[in-house]
């Protein structure tokens, strides 16, 4: 994909330098300690404490919990994950730029999300981060997370090389967030519950697939030899009967929340030769049709 030297974007946030403050068992340990020296009324008082400090503003409950706060240290990137940071800039600008056309188009103004690069751990309106979860959106705060990190095992052991693959993977949490904004994201979450509800979710991730395709459509002159090949292979590596049978061994369907990995090539395929929204509708399709 050509990228050098093309527009990046400013909703990227860096944020590998902010870890998470507290441990996970800090507040409970510390509770802890207090009943065990001095009683429950003890730990009475330290509430009223942290109570009047929390008012005063000297203490903030979210790093005592260890779920809010972050501290910043140093962070050292390598000249590569630099060049990686600046790939995904322009990537994400790329998607600005068609997704505010292709509002504009019916009437509709598109609202950029940020992407927050982090490294390991980071809390986000959807509870903490983890790195081991991979790229993700986050529908309650509108912003893609990404450990740098990922790329190693999509071109690794995910079995998935070439940039664009790796702007493929950008491409399909801001087709979620194309997804948030026109309302489809909420309707599925509604059915959170039901017994159906995979399917949904399914139709979902392919829908995703096949945006992420129409904007690779628009994006089309920017395309080196062997670039959709790589995207595609990297739909294919992530679909979740592969992933499964990487990790188990076998594949179970009532565990598929993606989609299989021939139906995000496919949905991928078709977005990519029409180029429209309108033609990307998982939602009125027969299930086994999809
Ligand atoms: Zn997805």
């Amino acid at each position: 994909m050509k990228w050098q030297g093309r527009r990046q974007s400013g909703n990227v946030r860096d944020a590998r330098g902010e870890r998470v403050s507290g441990s996970r068992g800090g507040i409970g340990t510390l509770l802890q300690v207090v009943v065990g020296i001095f009683g429950v009324k003890g730990l009475v008082a330290l509430v009223a404490v942290g109570f009047i400090g929390w008012q005063l503003g000297l203490v903030d409950p979210a790093a005592l919990l260890g779920s809010g706060g972050t501290r910043t240290v140093e962070y050292q990137a390598s000249p590569e994950e630099e060049r990686l940071l600046q790939f995904v800039a322009v990537v994400l600008a790329d998607t600005e730029d068609i997704w505010s056309r292709q509002f504009n188009g019916f009437d509709r103004q598109y609202v950029e999300p940020e992407l927050v690069i982090y490294r390991d751990r980071y809390p986000t309106g959807c509870g903490m981060g983890d790195a081991r979860m991979g790229p993700f959106y986050c529908p309650a705060d509108r912003k893609i997370y990404i450990d740098l990190g990922f790329y190693d095992d999509l071109a690794g052991q995910i079995g998935a090389p070439g940039d664009f693959a790796q702007a493929y993977v950008v491409a399909h949490e801001v087709a979620h967030h194309v997804q948030n904004l026109l309302g489809i994201s909420e309707q599925v979450s509604a059915q959170r519950g039901q017994p159906d509800y995979n399917q949904y979710s399914v139709r979902l991730e392919l829908q995703a697939d096949f945006l992420a395709g129409v904007w690779a459509h628009h994006n089309r002159h920017y395309l080196d030899r062997g670039d959709i090949e790589e995207a595609v292979r990297a739909a294919n590596q992530i679909g979740d009967d592969a992933i499964q049978s990487r990790s188990s061994g076998r594949v179970t369907p009532h565990a598929f929340t993606h989609g299989t990995s021939e139906q995000r090539m496919r949905w991928f395929r078709r977005g990519l030769e029409s180029g429209r929204i309108a033609d990307g509708d998982t939602f009125s399709k027969a299930y086994d049709a999809l």
